[in-house]
């Protein structure tokens, strides 16, 4: 049988190859500013704030600058220059992480009861900082301008639930993607990403999804076939444990 192995340095210079060689995130011109998109992003994370009823305590902003601490370190490998936030939703419903505009990201509670080490968590947020690398954000707002008429500088009076459109599933493909590359780049292991949607799928027995939805079995396969394909099996072992704040 024949054994390949990466030395550390091809390893990296491969990396590197395969962040340059990623699909260019799509340039959907939405008539914001980079300003006017922060904007919009601070008032969608408050009417979200609002409307779910989330208060701040000294508890929650000890794991927000965890979460912070992740995106930071994940940013630091995207293609373009970004500057992301890290909030959390303390609904233990919530099991889940969303992207808003202007570089938001929201980790739901209920992920974090779900998530066994910082690589599976640096994977779920990894994933919404690649929707918002890749452009799905800008396109879903360009969208809504052009749907519903709507100046862009109208857009912060919406809704949350205008503002936030389901992806399609080959935006949630390319954000499996890509945000896996953006993990293993800032250090990480995929093999968690894959443990965690095994955990969903165990949580989904019995269940049956929606003709058309995009399928657990499609997107670890399209991991695996990542991991393989970039020979990141010397990786499996190098899972970190979660290391959320101890309350004070
Ligand atoms: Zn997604």
């Amino acid at each position: 049988m024949f054994h390949r192995t990466f030395t550390r340095a091809a390893w990296l210079a491969s990396l590197g190859a395969l962040i340059a060689s990623r699909a260019l995130a799509k340039s959907v011109p939405t008539g914001l500013t980079g300003d006017q998109m922060q904007h919009l992003g601070a008032v969608m994370w408050q009417k979200w704030q609002t409307e779910r009823g989330i208060g701040q305590t000294p508890q929650i902003l000890r794991v927000e600058r965890y979460l912070q601490s992740i995106c930071d370190k994940l940013a630091s490998h995207l293609p373009h220059a970004m500057q992301f936030h890290a909030h959390l939703d303390c609904d233990p419903a919530f099991k889940s992480a969303v992207a808003m505009p202007g570089g938001q990201v929201v980790v739901g509670v209920g992920i974090l009861a779900l998530v066994d080490s910082e690589d599976a968590l640096a994977m779920v947020i990894s994933h919404e900082m690649a929707h918002i690398e890749d452009g799905d954000i800008d396109e879903d707002l360009a969208q809504i301008e052009a749907t519903q008429h709507i100046a862009p500088s109208r857009l912060a009076g919406l809704s949350v639930d205008t503002i936030m459109k389901d992806h399609t599933n080959e935006q949630e493909l390319a954000a499996d993607r890509n945000g896996l590359i953006f993990t293993v780049a800032a250090g990480y292991s995929p093999f968690a990403a894959i443990r965690l949607l095994e955990l969903f799928q165990y949580m989904a027995r019995g269940k049956t999804s929606r003709p058309g939805a995009l399928t657990l079995d499609r997107r670890i396969a399209q991991l695996r076939d990542l991991i393989a394909s970039n020979h990141w099996d010397h990786l499996k072992d190098l899972i970190r444990p979660l290391n959320l704040p101890e309350p004070a």
